[in-house]
């Protein structure tokens, strides 16, 4: 299975009625390039820089963010390379280096709520993207977002080391595009805001799931509740795919609902064109992105959407397949 698999490292993602699908990977650090050439990824779509540090006690500096970003781009040759900046706090927390006692940390400092609260650290990470993205197609992603004002600050810093790196001689890409994830319903419920200041959408399935659920993703005692397919999930989601597409704005899928192929036609059938996975699950995605037909797809995916009942959804899921 998986040599046949393996097969369809070169053929392009391509639907049976002509659409072209982008399969990107997620990744932890330069440590999984050799896995995402493996598969011929069509790119980076998640890099949680986040794992830069964890479980360390010291933050990496510029210099040595620059050269894990740069690593990463230059292995990327002509591919977009979507870097997320540091996602700290929650299931994800800081080894010492200004840890805090949090009644719900997953409600609390996490994010770019905490890279707001450290200005100084955010604009060293800011700073090692700009000039990482002379090197490549980068493109800076912020993971949490649940006001404007959060991406007009960062829009702000990113303005601030520009000034910096010009005046410093350094090179980077003037026209870095910068995107959001939706992964907090509220925002997930007001894209308009999102859209306007952004230039791509990524949907975070897996804390979008959590928060719409409000269900915390790392306690096992809840996991049994944990539903992707809970009729709320599904329309926030797929009114995200669509904003994007009535806007203009690309939307990828980056949460493990991208990597799983019980959801792929349903998501294809939503319109979704971009997902982003851990590099292991590419292929197996591609089999099916194979086998659809969206053209067929997408009204029986419309009446999906208007179940309200979690078994009918998952039969009809499932039926999607057959
Ligand atoms: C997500 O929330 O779906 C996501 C991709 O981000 P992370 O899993 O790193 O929180
Ligand atoms: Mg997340």
């Amino acid at each position: 299975e998986r040599s046949k698999l393996n097969r369809l490292k070169d053929t392009r993602a391509t639907t049976l009625d002509g659409e072209n699908v982008n399969l990107l990977a997620n990744i932890e650090g330069p440590k999984d390039l050799n896995q995402v050439k493996a598969v011929n990824a069509d790119g980076v779509g998640l890099y949680r820089t986040e794992f830069l540090f964890i479980g360390r006690d010291a933050l990496p500096d510029e210099e040595e963010q620059y050269e894990a970003y740069r690593a990463v781009l230059k292995s990327m040759p002509g591919k977009p390379v979507t870097i997320r900046t540091f996602d700290v706090g929650a299931d994800k927390a800081l080894n010492g280096v200004g840890a805090r006692f949090e009644p719900n940390p997953a409600l609390g400092l996490r994010a770019i709520r905490y890279s707001l609260a450290e200005p100084q650290m955010f604009k060293t990470q800011l700073r090692a993207l700009l000039r990482a993205s002379a090197h490549g197609q980068l493109q800076i992603m912020i993971p949490m977002l649940a006001h404007a004002h959060e991406i007009d600050q960062t829009l702000t810093l990113i303005e601030k080391a520009k000034v910096e790196l010009r005046a410093e001689r350094v090179k980077f890409d003037e026209r870095l595009a910068v995107g959001g994830m939706i992964e907090v319903p509220a925002a997930a419920l007001a894209l308009g805001m999102f859209i306007r200041r952004l230039s791509f959408l990524s949907i975070g399935t897996n804390d979008l799931i959590q928060y719409t659920l409000a269900i915390d993703r790392s306690d096992e005692a809840v996991v049994h509740l944990y539903d992707p397919l809970h009729p709320a999930v599904l329309k926030l989601i797929s009114g995200t795919i669509q904003a994007g597409a009535r806007f203009g704005l690309p939307v990828s899928v980056c949460g493990e609902m991208a990597g799983d192929p019980v959801y792929t036609l349903l998501l294809l059938g939503m319109g979704l064109r971009n997902f982003s996975m851990h590099p292991g699950n590419i292929l197996e995605i591609k089999q099916q992105v194979l086998r659809a037909d969206v053209g067929e797809l997408a009204p029986r995916v419309q009446r999906i959407l208007k179940m309200d009942e979690q078994s009918k959804i998952r039969e009809a899921v499932l039926r999607l397949a057959g």
